[in-house]
């Protein structure tokens, strides 16, 4: 299966990917999480994106499009994968578009995720991020067991450094200039299905499910 997740900062993209991603066994490529490794290892392109993460913006296309690109080539791809905050332009959606078709394989499904702004700012507020294996949690919807700590990995949790409120608004209103023209993208290619994002994580979850059988079968 090839989805794309698309929604808000905040929905719980990254959250449900992992999930489906391990439900179904494919492959979750975050976008986010890759560009955030590079800038704790200070790689060269870590170097280039730590600025437009700090601030918010997003990363030039051409850098984001090498990444994925170069990601899907991978031979764990190849009988499908999940994308998570990928493709965020409508150029980066019609780079995907090419290289799949290079490729002679077609997204399943793009799976929109949809909260309402005031619940999204409770989300960012309290999120914590493992900068070890990446796993996120919340302190009130999806607590670690110890506080702090990583469930997964033991390490310390953290709060991201662009999840303050000041670069909170802007990535929101990046979203809605920039990314939410994909909602109708993917809707005229009949691929978008909305779901809930405002219930719990398990319940939107189980819609999700639904959904995917539905895409199997
Ligand atoms: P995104 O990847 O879309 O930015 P995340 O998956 O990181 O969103 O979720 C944002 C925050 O909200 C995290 O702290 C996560 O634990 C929490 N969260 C995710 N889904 C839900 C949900 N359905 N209800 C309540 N909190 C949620
Ligand atoms: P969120 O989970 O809150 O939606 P992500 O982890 O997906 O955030 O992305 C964090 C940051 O990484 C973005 O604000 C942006 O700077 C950068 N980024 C991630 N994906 C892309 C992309 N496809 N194009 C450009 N920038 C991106
Ligand atoms: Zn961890």
């Amino acid at each position: 299966m090839r989805i794309v997740m698309l929604g808000p900062p905040g929905a719980g993209k990254g959250t449900q990917a992992k999930k489906i991603a391990e439900e179904f066994k494919i492959p979750h490529i975050s976008t986010g999480e890759i560009l955030r490794k590079a800038v704790q290892d200070n790689t060269p392109l870590g170097k280039k994106a730590s600025e437009y993460l700090d601030k918010g913006l997003l990363v030039p296309d051409e850098i984001v499009e090498g990444i994925v690109r170069s990601r899907l080539k991978m031979h764990d791809c190849a009988a499908g994968f999940l994308l998570d905050g990928f493709p965020r332009t409508v150029r980066q959606a019609e780079n995907l578009d090419e290289f799949l078709k290079e490729e002679n394989v077609n997204l399943d499904i793009v799976i929109n995720i949809q909260v309402e702004q005031r619940l999204l700012i409770e989300r960012f507020t309290g999120r914590r991020t493992c900068q070890k294996c990446g796993a996120t949690f919340h302190i009130k919807f999806s607590p670690p067991k110890t506080p702090g700590i990583c469930d997964k990995c033991g390490e310390k949790l953290i709060v991201r450094r662009d999840d303050d409120i000041e670069t909170v608004k802007k990535r929101l209103e990046v979203y809605e200039t920039t990314t939410a023209p994909l909602v109708d993208y993917y809707d005229r290619r009949k691929l978008l299905v909305n779901v809930d994002g405002s219930k719990p994580i398990d319940d939107v979850f189980e819609d999700i499910k639904k959904v995917l059988e539905g895409v199997k079968s």
